[in-house]
């Protein structure tokens, strides 16, 4: 009979309580390591009714299998992998594989089915995962799916599921998983010393420099710039293997991740003949004896490209070289993470950075690609929901903030009594519509509103430095007053300051519906700074009392008409996409 550690019993209550209110298919989380078969084996021997467990291959089927026996129960097997087609009992682990090929032989109801690695569940209606889904909700439409991975993002896709329990919205179209329900952090096992600790080692100066190219839109570096990184550090190549080498003396089990096919054949060259190489081609009976011999510590050094990163699973493992830039925090997690299973007489994991990546093993995946090296991780909350989102940023010497890469808060809000979700949505960076007010992303070209074309900000800046009879000024104070025109009726008065008098007013009427109308889209909407509250105020001096709330524009570009200055345009800190510290400013009298 096992123990299940506290966080597996967490874990294993967390499922229990969400299928209890939700029938929508759930992900928990949890690193290598973490003994995901143990939180398996327990909710199949907890659940009512048959419970079928699948894998996408026979170690799995094999490993779940046996843990759940470890309890003392006998489960059935159905892998062609393992030479067993059993369905007989109330529990059975099988390859999705055999499964898919073999579905008349499931007839009976099932209540829960359980996905190892899901994020190998693709959302196609003709994959077998989705097959075997559809097949068992014929039998019971009240079916409960639960995935469980170590990795929930994957490059190109994204998130794997849509929300996450703690108030997250990760992906704003549906995800076949539709909620995260429990995700233990690998810096958790590590403080509770259920993994061993990694030294981490930055070698700055024998590295190869990934800083120029960057990853094609499906989030995954090409190749070709790679293997041209490479060769133009033809040099260090030798000098890095020389060094793995020589780190290795007292090591058990090196694994050394290459950048390319090209890049890991040279590795494999200049290391000690016992060494392999396996990548996307090797066939797989070679690699099942490479990896067996690995295990079995007749090869010292195992070179891949990208194809042992999840799922692979030797405890010895005391040194991982990285030779190759990593696109995603999560990627680069998992690749440490083998190297982090406890195993006796192992110490620590020595991990060797050769490329750069500066990500460590307590940072959360951000789920963007990092946009500069010098970037970290940081938090903001929310303004309009308190949410504490997770973007990248710039930090000074002092751990200010400068700036952060924020778009839109990823916190949601669920109905009480409906239970709908509704996103958040706040822009932190948005592009004001100067037609009708609307925020656009910071990369809009066109208003989501009313059509109109977007410019943008840092151009129409630039623009209107050059432009003859206009004064460009960066706003310091705002100020807003009711003034009467000719006729005595109210209006409001709002006038921007900037250096050295630099100073331009605005006139707007408040009387009529249409005036009304025109003062919300064009001032209240990009100047209110309190988003999250609407603003009611109908007359000229209650907006004026309530100015407050309303934010001045960094930039006020004016041209001449007549003997005044009108304002041609606003800009606002959050439209800029870069600091404006290398515009030059003109201002004249
Ligand atoms: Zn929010
Ligand atoms: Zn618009």
């Amino acid at each position: 009979m096992y123990k299940l550690r506290p966080y597996q019993a967490d874990a294993v209550r967390s499922v229990i309580h969400y299928f209890r209110q939700h029938d929508d298919p759930a992900v928990i989380v949890l690193p290598t390591g973490a003994g995901k078969s143990l939180v398996i084996a327990e909710l199949a021997r907890l659940a009512k009714g048959r419970v079928l467990v699948l894998a996408h291959v026979k170690e799995l089927v094999e490993q779940n299998h046996q843990k759940y026996e470890g309890y003392g129960l006998t489960g059935s097997v159905f892998s062609a992998g393992l030479g067993r087609k059993e369905t007989g009992e109330q529990v059975i682990f099988a390859s999705v594989q055999s499964v898919v090929r073999h579905l008349a032989q499931f007839t009976n109801e099932f209540s829960l089915l359980i996905i190892d690695e899901c994020h190998r569940v693709p959302d196609k209606k003709d994959s077998s995962y989705q097959k075997v889904i559809s097949h068992l909700r014929e039998k019971n439409p009240n079916l409960k799916v639960l995935g469980l991975t170590a990795t929930p993002y994957r490059l190109g896709l994204g998130w794997i599921y849509q929300y996450h329990t703690r108030g997250q919205v990760r992906s704003t179209t549906p995800r076949f998983f539709r909620d995260c329900i429990f995700e233990l952090p690998i810096h958790f096992l590590l403080d509770e010393n259920f993994l061993t600790p990694a030294n981490i080692v930055d070698a700055p100066v024998l590295s190869y420099d990934f800083s120029q190219i960057h990853p094609m839109p499906t989030g995954s570096y090409k190749a070709s710039d790679l293997d041209m990184v490479i060769s133009d550090a033809q040099r260090v190549t030798p000098q890095i293997i020389h060094q793995i080498v020589g780190q290795s003396e007292e090591k058990q089990g090196v694994m050394i991740f290459a950048a390319t096919v090209r890049h890991a054949q040279e590795i494999h060259a200049l290391l000690p003949s016992s060494s392999a190489i396996i990548t996307g081609e090797t066939p797989q009976a070679e690699r099942d004896d490479i990896i067996q011999r690995f295990k079995q510590k007749q090869l010292k050094y195992l070179v891949n490209v990208s194809v042992l990163t999840t799922g692979f699973d030797a405890p010895h493992v005391d040194l991982i070289a990285i030779l190759r830039p990593t696109e995603s925090v999560s990627l680069y997690q998992q690749i440490v993470g083998r190297g982090l299973r406890l195993a006796p007489g192992k110490q620590e994991c020595l991990v060797l950075d050769y490329a750069g990546n500066r990500y460590d093993l307590e940072q959360p995946e951000v789920g963007e690609a990092k946009p500069s090296q010098d970037c970290e991780i940081v938090t903001i909350p929310c303004p309009a929901c308190g949410f504490n989102n997770n973007f990248w940023g710039k930090l000074d010497s002092q751990g200010i903030l400068i700036e952060h890469y924020g778009r839109r808060c990823q916190g949601y809000f669920t109905d009480e009594e409906t239970h709908e979700r509704e996103i958040c949505g706040y822009r932190f960076r948005a592009k004001y519509c100067h037609e009708c007010g609307a925020d656009n992303d910071i990369a809009a070209r066109i208003c989501h509103e009313c059509q109109a074309t977007l410019v943008d900000p840092d151009k129409k800046l630039k623009e209107a430095l050059n432009l003859k009879d206009a004064l460009v000024f960066e706003c310091h104070h705002m100020e807003m007053m009711i003034h009467k025109d000719s006729q005595n009726r109210s209006q409001i008065k709002v006038t921007y300051q900037g250096d050295k008098q630099a100073q331009v007013h605005e006139f707007w009427s408040v009387i009529t519906k249409k005036q009304k109308s025109v003062f919300h889209q064009r001032f209240v909407r990009p100047h209110l700074a309190d988003k999250h509250r609407p603003f009611h105020e109908q007359s000229a001096q209650k907006i004026v009392a309530s100015q407050h709330r309303f934010r001045f524009p960094l930039f006020v570009i004016a041209c001449k008409t007549g003997r005044f200055w009108k304002i041609r345009d606003k800009i606002f800190a959050d439209e800029l996409t870069q600091l404006p510290e290398d515009i030059a400013l003109k201002h004249r009298e």
